[in-house]
């Protein structure tokens, strides 16, 4: 397979990525925010049926930058729950990645 090893204390490699923010118009969905919380997101990255972000295609609106080369999300301080539960190295990541052609990461442990 096709993976790069990553030490924990590296860089986060999201910063080029960005596949998970780029795979799926269900993704981003709202899941644990209260209103207070979905307030502070920006109306035009949220999608018609508030139910979580806007996408464009598959790609959440509130990412900038080219996948696979250097990503930035709009509104990390506030993003939503789902988008904090997608780490490097977990399967979901995987996924994402495989589907923008990106090399699988792997974790290394501390040694
Ligand atoms: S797919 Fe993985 S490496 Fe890429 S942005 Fe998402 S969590 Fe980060
Ligand atoms: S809100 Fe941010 S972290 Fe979540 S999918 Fe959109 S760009 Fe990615």
């Amino acid at each position: 397979m096709n993976t790069i090893a990553i030490a924990p204390e590296t860089v986060s490699p999201c910063q080029a990525c960005g596949a998970c923010c780029s795979y799926s118009s269900n993704w981003p969905r709202f899941t644990t925010e209260d209103e207070a919380e979905l307030d502070l997101i920006p109306e035009k990255f949220v999608n018609d049926r508030l139910s979580g972000m806007r996408c464009e295609g598959d790609r959440c609106s509130a990412l900038t930058g080219t996948v696979g080369d250097h990503t930035a999300c709009g509104i990390y301080a506030i993003r939503p729950e789902v988008c904090r539960t997608c780490l490097p190295g977990d399967p979901e990541c995987a996924m994402a990645r495989r589907r923008h052609g990106l090399p699988v990461l792997e974790i290394t442990e501390e040694s």
